[in-house]
């Protein structure tokens, strides 16, 4: 099964590849600066497409999804979820959306998570990007501590409670452009202890001067949180790259990777 190359220079591992105009561009820029990739997808009837595009190239995985906000549409597609499963180890966008005020619409997207979270953890090997929107701490106990997989919350924006809690849990955070663009972002950032922070771009959504993030955007996110760690931005990437190879489950090495070709 594909997974992250471990030497990849730089990791996004929350990209809505299949969103973009031009879906082919967004792989060959992770594969031209040797990008390691999740490629997000919203609904199960999109996995299929994603993992052809993710064929071109290594550096990008395709993640099986069901979009929290696309759940009172397409929530019957948990079955074929559950068919399309054992095809990847990489599971996202899942989670929880409150936007919506809607009891029943919240109500179901809970039913749902809850059974992705079942599925998923009693596959043990599964590596989760999950949205938690104004629901962060319905997501933290859906998923609570004993969850058996990899957690990622990406774009947190609960409180500093909740991220603690997240933590103790033993998540990940992927950390965005817009975070380190806003006050609260970056307050949370600051929180993130160094073993669990990760870099993503949730492209096409995020803007960078006023484009589309593409993953090649996770580079000024790493130079970003250097400043909170006052150290260089290559070794915010040196430890970005050993948290994705323990997430994977693999051995890491410290050594600085090289430059693309
Ligand atoms: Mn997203």
């Amino acid at each position: 099964m594909k997974s992250l190359p471990p030497n990849s220079r730089l990791f996004d591992t929350h990209c809505h590849i299949d969103l973009f105009p031009n879906p082919s561009d967004i792989v060959a820029e992770a594969a031209r600066l040797r990008i390691g990739t999740i490629a997000v997808t919203n609904a199960p009837f999109l996995f299929e497409h994603t993992q052809q595009l993710c064929r071109k190239s290594e550096y990008v995985v395709p993640a099986l999804g069901l979009h929290p906000e696309l759940v009172h549409s397409h929530g019957q597609q948990i079955e074929q979820f559950r068919e399309l499963l054992p095809l990847t180890r990489f599971v996202g966008e899942v989670g929880l959306d409150y936007v919506t005020k809607d009891q029943a619409n919240r109500q179901r997207q809970r039913e749902v998570f809850e059974t992705i979270l079942r599925w998923c953890s009693d596959a043990g090997d599964k590596i989760l990007t999950v949205h938690s929107r104004r629901s962060s701490a319905d997501v933290i106990a859906a998923i609570g501590a004993n969850f058996c997989g990899v957690v990622i919350l990406h774009w947190f924006s609960g409180s500093l409670r909740e991220l603690h809690t997240g933590i103790d849990n033993g998540y990940l955070f992927s950390v965005n452009p817009a975070m380190t663009r806003s006050e609260q972002g970056l307050r949370l950032i600051r929180d993130i202890p160094k073993d669990r922070l990760l870099t993503e771009t949730d492209g096409p959504f995020v803007a960078v001067e006023r484009a589309q993030a593409t993953p090649s955007a996770t580079e000024a996110v790493c130079s970003a949180v250097a400043e909170i760690w006052n150290c260089s931005g290559e070794e915010v990437q040196d430890t970005v790259r050993q948290n994705v190879n323990r997430a994977m489950g693999r051995e890491t090495t410290i050594r600085r990777s090289p430059q693309p070709a």
